[in-house]
């Protein structure tokens, strides 16, 4: 496990403090590793018209990517929740952009985490291979 990933994990924690989630009380937090070592954190930010609602692993690659960050080496996710907080498709998808070696923290506490990579939490994926005609 990279030294940085135990406070990647707390950072995670942290950021669902920071969560606006007043339609499903559902914080989530997330934390994102890039290559030199940087961390961006990123929370769930809700929109009356629910569709308009982005996660915090979105928002933690946008605040990355938007300061010209391109290459990532792990994200944590924690949630309120009492159990492992795995990624929703969306935001597998969206990762996945960024490379299939990602390593995902799925956190349950701050000390019972799995760490699974991206490519085996999607498979098959679709990337910028796909598109070459
Ligand atoms: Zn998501």
């Amino acid at each position: 496990m990279h030294p940085l990933y135990s406070e990647l994990i707390e950072l995670s924690i942290k950021a669902k403090k920071h969560s606006y989630s007043p339609y499903s009380k559902f914080s989530v937090g997330a934390a994102l590793l890039t290559s030199n070592n940087k961390i961006y954190t990123g929370t769930n930010v809700e929109s009356a018209s629910y569709s308009l609602s982005i996660c915090a692993e979105r928002v933690a690659f946008t605040k990355a990517v938007s300061e010209g960050e391109k290459k990532f080496r792990a994200i944590a996710i924690s949630a309120s929740i009492k159990d492992y907080i795995y990624p929703c498709g969306a935001c597998r998808q969206f990762m996945y952009e960024f490379g299939k070696d990602l390593d995902v923290i799925i956190i349950k506490s701050k000390k019972d985490f799995l760490i699974k990579k991206l490519a085996d939490l999607l498979p098959g994926a679709f990337d910028k291979r796909s598109l070459k005609l």
